[in-house]
């Protein structure tokens, strides 16, 4: 028996880096540095760790819509382990929103064929949590999400997930979609002979003509959400320091009653 599974992955800005708005209200992604989003490195892991432990030929496909530069979070991925990658660009991509997207990824999983997707829990820059629910509606399989705990035998895939009152065991039957949390594992580094095989493992790319959809079926003029403004967030100011000088104690309780910590 074989699996294949698609792997989901997204290039998100770098967020120690400066991140700005664009004149159009979309994230500026030209003038900073990306990286694979580190939620969507659990995903990987996890995908690795099914392969690892399965008996059958389990194959990895890492995917990801995103700009040319996007290519940097597929050899991260490649270099972690999977087998290949797809990437999905097109100029009329620009300004789509999650809708969008996940139909994009969708026919893109269609086409690249699958048994098992799986997602991060959010993406760390739209952190919106709703594309894999959105590519389980898309594609018409079962949804299993933020699993903290994953395994697939036999057609079914099984899942921990745990809630603030209840942990529940979960399995739905093959195909389907999960995402996994930053609970499911720890994510690991990319060896040195895995970053030299990265290179020679293939990279796919498709345009939407390649998966059938239309330009105005994506795009900031179709998307159905807008972003009607946005500031960014004003710099830190000084914090107030207390000098000790003999006081010190009640004045900074006075601060915290102050700001009601106390
Ligand atoms: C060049 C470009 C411009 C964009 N412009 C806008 C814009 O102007 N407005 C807007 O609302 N959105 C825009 N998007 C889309 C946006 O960045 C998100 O991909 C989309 O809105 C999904 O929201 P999220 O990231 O919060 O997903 P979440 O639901 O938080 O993501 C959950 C999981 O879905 C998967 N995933 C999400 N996005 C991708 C992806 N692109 N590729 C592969 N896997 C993914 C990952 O596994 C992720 O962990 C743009 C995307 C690109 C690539």
């Amino acid at each position: 028996m074989s699996l294949r599974i698609v792997v989901t992955v997204k290039y998100v800005p770098d967020a120690t880096g400066d991140r700005h708005f664009a004149d159009d209200l979309t994230v500026d992604r030209d003038d900073v540095d990306g990286l694979l989003s580190e939620l969507d490195e659990y995903a990987v892991e996890q995908a690795l760790q099914i392969s690892e432990n399965s008996d059958d030929d389990v194959e990895i496909t890492v995917l990801t819509v995103g700009p040319e530069d996007a290519k940097d979070a597929l050899r991260k991925a490649l270099s972690m382990g999977a087998d290949k990658a797809v990437h999905v660009e097109d100029d009329d991509l620009h300004g789509t929103d999650a809708i969008g997207t996940s139909l994009v990824l969708a026919k893109a999983i269609e086409k690249a064929g699958y048994d098992l997707v799986i997602s991060g829990m959010s993406s760390t820059d739209g952190s919106m949590g709703v594309v894999p629910a959105l590519l389980a509606e898309r594609l018409g399989v079962p949804q299993v999400t933020l699993l903290s705990e994953v395994a697939v035998e036999d057609g079914t895939v099984t899942g921990r997930r745990d809630g603030d009152a209840a942990s529940e065991q979960l399995q739905a039957s093959l195909p389907a979609v999960v995402s996994v949390t930053d609970q499911s594992g720890e994510a690991r580094y990319p060896s040195f002979k895995g970053i030299m095989a990265a290179k020679k493992k293939p990279v796919t790319s498709w345009d939407l003509s390649d998966l059938d959809i239309d330009a105005d079926e994506v795009g900031l003029e179709n998307a159905w959400t807008a972003v009607d403004s946005a500031a960014e967030r004003p710099a830190r100011t000084a914090g107030t320091i207390v000098k000790d000088e003999g006081e010190g104690g009640k004045q900074l309780a006075e601060f915290l009653a102050g700001q009601k910590f106390i």
